[in-house]
């Protein structure tokens, strides 16, 4: 299969009657990593979500495509079965479904009807997947994030990307509650998957989790739009002054798309 293109056009998301994604831009291309930064309340975990398709999360104008076809009139699973892959900033618990059976469940979606992968191969594959990501073997039994603590959680949705193998993969604060062994182990698996198969859009912020996985480019989120990009030496950068030189050079006062009315 070619490499994935996804394409963003004048984004506009609205939440509750409220634009909070307000026309942004942004092409990722397989073999591409893409950081978009920002700080807190600038839409970028609504931005992951309309691109999923949350419901909760309305696109009042733009386009998005993957490989030319049209993600927004897709359902949630559509996306997901054309490789689409959202590793959430807050991942739900699903007490009732073990995270074993979850995860077949969705890898035999993804590869289709008539593709299933036979259980005993499945299993093994998940037994090493887990131990890369150093997650006790206990957890493929435990209800999905049930109890799990925060890195746990992360390093469970990292788990699921690299079973699903996406070809769009969108990791949002992936870095936040993990410590430095477990960012280190998440910023391997990542670059254990990095090809030009996948395209990578990896929103924190903070500049760490860039220094095990250095981005192509890194994006600044502000008021619901990327309002600057550049390399990585952006990141180093905003890690090392700040956003206040950006919101002047800009003329911005308030970098968040406001407060709820
Ligand atoms: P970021 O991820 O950059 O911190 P968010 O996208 O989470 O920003 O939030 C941006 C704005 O959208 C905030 O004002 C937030 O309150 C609002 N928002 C996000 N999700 C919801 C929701 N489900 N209901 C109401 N408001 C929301
Ligand atoms: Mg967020």
């Amino acid at each position: 299969m070619a490499a994935p293109v996804f394409e963003i056009k004048q984004l506009h998301v609205a939440v509750e009657g409220r634009e909070i994604v307000r026309g942004l831009d942004l092409t990722v291309k397989g073999g591409e990593i893409h950081a978009i930064m920002g700080p807190n309340g600038t839409g970028k975990s609504t931005l992951a979500s309309a691109l999923m398709g949350n419901p909760t999360y309305q696109v009042v104008g733009g386009q998005v495509q993957l490989d030319g076809q049209d993600l927004l009139a897709m359902s949630v699973d559509e996306r997901a079965r054309a490789g689409l892959f959202l590793a959430m900033q807050y991942p739900a618990e699903v007490p009732g479904v073990s995270n074993a059976n979850f995860l077949r469940t969705a890898v035999n979606a993804r590869l289709g009807e008539g593709h299933e992968m036979p259980v005993i191969k499945f299993h093994r594959m998940l037994m090493s997947k887990m131990k890369q990501l150093s997650i006790d073997p206990s957890f493929a039994d435990r209800y999905l994030n049930e109890g799990f603590s925060g890195g746990e959680k992360k390093r469970n949705e990292i788990l699921q990307m690299s079973v699903l193998n996406p070809r769009i993969a969108i990791l949002d604060e992936i870095d936040s509650g993990l410590d430095i062994d477990a960012l280190k182990i998440v910023g391997q698996a990542v670059n254990d998957l990095r090809s030009s198969e996948v395209g990578f859009l990896i929103i924190t912020h903070y500049q760490r989790l860039l220094q095990h996985i250095v981005p192509d480019f890194v994006h600044v989120m502000m008021q619901g739009k990327i309002v600057r990009s550049g390399g990585h030496e952006l990141a180093a950068q905003l890690e090392a002054e700040g956003y206040d030189w950006l919101k002047q050079e800009l003329g911005i006062e308030d970098e968040t798309v406001g407060a709820p009315a």
